[in-house]
């Protein structure tokens, strides 16, 4: 009995598959660099406190560090850890030669300043993009250290389309993480870039305009199918925990920022909400971590 594909497969970007892929490259990458010139990649992650959410995360990023082949260090403080002890273990870090990328991960205690912290991170370990140095070079189109998620987004596009010369990008959201990061690196890649906001008149008929729709809200469907061009590429970024009373009593699922059902039945392609943007977050980091160690050390960067 021959299997019938569910309706819209070939639409949905599997994020997951290539994240794999991209994780086996940096594998190799990682392999190549140290049989040709001596050193493992090392990547430091920093957490303050025992936010449970981040501590899932901060453990993925060790566990697939080492699935690659590169060395893991995780520095765990307590939640009530003090500015001035966190900067000097950052001051740490950078002066160790044995760590090529720091990630410090967000968010942090209130009585630290976050920003200060993040700009304290030497920018060539800066695997996480979000130092303003990193910022500043990736704005003025230098070799810059790129966010990790908006990065995973645009490999994203560009397995699925190619070339984006010429085609029109709306991104939703201005986020220094998310929203404008992710408009520079389409900018780079040749695309006509609209940032929309909070502040858009009429965004629906914006987003419609779209051949590359990005949302990063952070609000659970807010992007309705009726807001999608006929065959435009949808990149759903947002991670929204919602109820799920269908599941069970308190139960919960997630979704992204566009209504996926309404949107694929439109849309030329579309990340899922899980799978698609999110396993590409850790997979850019691991390659992120394997970039910064090359440049460090002066040497070429294998191809990824
Ligand atoms: P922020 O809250 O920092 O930014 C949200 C942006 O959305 C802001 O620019 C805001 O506009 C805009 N916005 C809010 N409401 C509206 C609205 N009604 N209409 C239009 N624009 C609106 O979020 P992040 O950028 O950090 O994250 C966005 C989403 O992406 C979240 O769901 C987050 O969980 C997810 N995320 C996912 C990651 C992944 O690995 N897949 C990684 C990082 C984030 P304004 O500036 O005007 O306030």
């Amino acid at each position: 009995m021959s299997r019938t594909a569910e309706p819209g497969a070939d639409k949905r970007i599997d994020g997951r598959a290539f994240a794999a892929g991209l994780r086996e490259r940096v594998a190799r990458a990682v392999s190549t660099v140290s049989e040709t010139h001596g050193f493992t990649p090392g990547l430091a992650v920093v957490l303050v406190g025992e936010d449970p959410a981040s501590q899932v995360y901060v453990r993925n990023k060790g566990k697939q560090t080492v699935e690659t082949g590169m060395r893991s260090v995780e520095h765990r403080l307590d939640a009530s850890t003090d500015q001035d002890t966190l900067l000097k273990l950052i001051a740490d870090l950078n002066a160790d030669d044995a760590v090529d990328g720091i990630l410090v991960q967000l968010p942090l205690p209130e009585q630290i300043d976050a920003q200060a912290v993040l700009d304290a991170i030497e920018p060539a370990k800066d695997v996480d993009g979000f130092h303003v140095i990193n910022a500043g070079r990736l704005a003025t189109g230098g070799a810059a250290l790129v966010p990790c998620t908006p990065l995973g987004c645009l490999l994203l596009l560009q397995d699925r389309l190619g070339d984006l010369s010429g085609k029109h990008a709306v991104v939703v959201g201005r986020s220094n993480i998310v929203g404008k990061p992710m408009a520079q690196l389409l900018l780079g890649a040749n695309a006509t870039v609209t940032i929309a906001h909070s502040r858009t008149a009429d965004l629906p008929a914006m987003c419609r305009q779209a051949d590359i729709l990005v949302a990063a809200v952070g609000r659970p469907e807010m992007v309705r199918g009726d807001w999608i061009k006929t065959g435009a590429t949808v990149i759903d970024v947002g991670i929204n925990r919602v109820p799920a009373p269908e599941k069970g009593d308190g139960k919960t699922r997630l979704v992204g920022d566009v209504a996926f059902d309404e949107a694929l039945a439109v849309a030329g392609a579309i990340t899922p909400v899980p799978g698609g943007v999110g396993p590409m977050t850790i997979a850019c980091l691991l390659r992120n971590t394997v970039e910064a160690a090359c440049r460090r050390r002066g040497v070429t960067l294998p191809e990824m």
